[in-house]
């Protein structure tokens, strides 16, 4: 029996090599635990037919807004159901040339929009932890996967905090790269001076391994480059040397629970019994305005990307009449509340005699905030916080009031505008529920992200299992 909870990546790549078991069978493991649990959780979307034929490596997921070629992909939409893409997305092919087997699609909140997987055309995923909550989002799908054994490794997307923000509610290690070095050919768009492609997995060294697959320049994504170093797998168990900061608002803002600070002062004073210098640091106003920052550049970028679904080129196509009845019909019914919130909130801001006080000063308050982090990686190494406010919240909790759900990514926005990368690993439990832990590094900063990741996993000793399932 192949215990899918606990195996790592790394441990099933272990077993592939010395021939305990061949790639077909630990395909096949994943696949009876998703119809064993998924029922439940509603992690994937769709798992697909001969993932396993010429794998030679461990199963993956993938978000499904990963273009994978002759498999439906949906963005978790009405108006991309039934599209097959022609193409495999960059992240895909590597992952294929790499010898992972795809295990399906996983659920998302539709066009990436969203903290909760609530947003999917197709049903709400629930957290493997206590399913009357929610996994986060938008990859709420991979995290929930991951972490009830239902794939050993998944690929995200991180737009405004979406592999960290699900990953700290899973109790899972996610990682959003910096800015252009995961090609993003073959992601169905949402805002794309934002969107990242990124691994969600059980430990610090599968997220390193995932990472050296995907990452790198690719031609076909003008805004990649070829990464400065190799990834490093880290070893150290120490963080001697490393300089690490605390800023202070981003530790303090309102809203988060006195749980979940309870379990990242834990974390940083196990940081310093590992030889980490800690002090504190400030972002002024990275918190104040990354929010409504975010959500000027991200809806008004969005509204541009989904101008493209319009009957014609992919997907749904509804109304009769003529070619402008058809548009509006087919928007009106393909996509959801909160597309069609963005699309307007982005035109607008977009709109003449209104760009340069809504766009345009949304681009200088990127700047300003983009200012804040370097000068504070001129003392410090990585910075650390809270990845989300809060823990799991209830399914239904904040689906009335978007505002609420906007303010899951109080913490992981104001980086992802800064282009930085960041990494979540699980700290502790509050109510019976995971605690994600930020680190943020400088640009191309991954292998000291690993590093200082690697080495409190190993001494908080985190149980990734969740209690429930145990
Ligand atoms: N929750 C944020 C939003 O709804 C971030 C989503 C994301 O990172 N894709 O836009």
């Amino acid at each position: 029996m192949i215990d899918t909870l606990r195996l790592t990546a790394e441990e099933a790549t272990g077993m592939l090599e010395r021939g305990d078991l061949t790639a077909a069978e630990l395909h096949r493991a994943y696949l009876d635990a998703i119809a064993e649990r998924d029922p439940e959780i509603h992690a994937y979307l769709r798992t697909v037919e001969g993932g396993a034929d010429q794998a030679t490596g461990v199963p993956i997921a993938f978000k499904d807004l990963i273009s994978t070629k002759g498999v439906e992909t949906t963005a978790a939409s009405k108006i991309l159901a039934g599209y097959r893409p022609v193409y495999d997305a960059t992240v895909a092919e590597r992952c294929k040339q790499a010898g992972l087997g795809l295990l399906g699609k996983t659920n998302m909140d539709e066009f990436a929009m969203g903290s909760s997987t609530e947003n999917s055309a197709y049903g709400p995923s629930r957290n493997p932890w206590d399913p009357t909550r929610v996994p986060g989002g938008s990859s709420g799908g991979s995290t929930a996967a991951v972490a009830a054994g239902l794939a050993p490794w998944a690929l995200g997307s991180d737009t405004g905090g979406s592999i960290k923000q699900p990953a700290a509610l899973c109790g899972v290690v996610g990682l959003r790269p910096t800015y252009g070095t995961v090609s993003r050919y073959g992601i169905v768009a949402f805002a794309s001076s934002l969107d990242q492609i990124g691994p969600v997995t059980k430990t610090v060294r599968d997220c390193a391994r995932l990472y050296e697959i995907i990452a790198g320049r690719d031609p076909a994504d003008t805004t990649t480059v070829e990464l400065p170093e190799p990834v490093q797998l880290p070893e150290a168990e120490d963080l001697k040397g490393l300089r690490i900061g605390v800023p202070k608002e981003l530790n303090e803002a309102e809203g988060i629970e006195s749980g979940v600070t309870e379990q990242v002062q834990k974390a940083i004073d196990v940081a310093r019994e590992l030889g980490a210098e800690v002090g504190e640091c400030r972002l002024p106003r990275s918190v104040e305005f990354g929010l409504p920052c975010y959500y000027l550049i991200a809806p008004s970028e969005a509204s541009s990307n989904l101008a493209r679904y319009d009957g014609v080129r992919y997907g749904l196509r509804t109304g009769n009449g003529d070619v402008r009845a058809m548009y509006d019909h087919t928007r009106n019914d393909g996509f959801g509340d909160e597309p069609k919130r963005r699309i307007m909130l982005g035109t607008y801001a977009l709109s003449a005699g209104y760009y340069e006080a809504f766009y345009g000063q949304a681009q200088k308050v990127r700047t300003m905030i983009r200012d804040e982090h370097t000068a504070a990686f001129e003392q410090f190494d990585v910075l650390v916080s809270p990845t989300s406010p809060t823990v799991a919240f209830e399914l239904g909790a904040r689906t009335d009031n978007p505002l609420a759900m906007y303010a899951a990514d109080l913490l992981t926005i104001p980086s992802n505008l800064a282009g930085l990368p960041g990494l979540s690993i699980p700290c502790g439990l509050s109510e019976g529920l995971p605690v994600g832990l930020q680190l943020i590094g400088r640009q191309f900063a991954e292998n000291l992200l690993f590093r200082a990741g690697h080495a409190l996993e190993r001494a908080l000793e985190f149980d990734f299992v969740p209690e429930r399932l145990r």
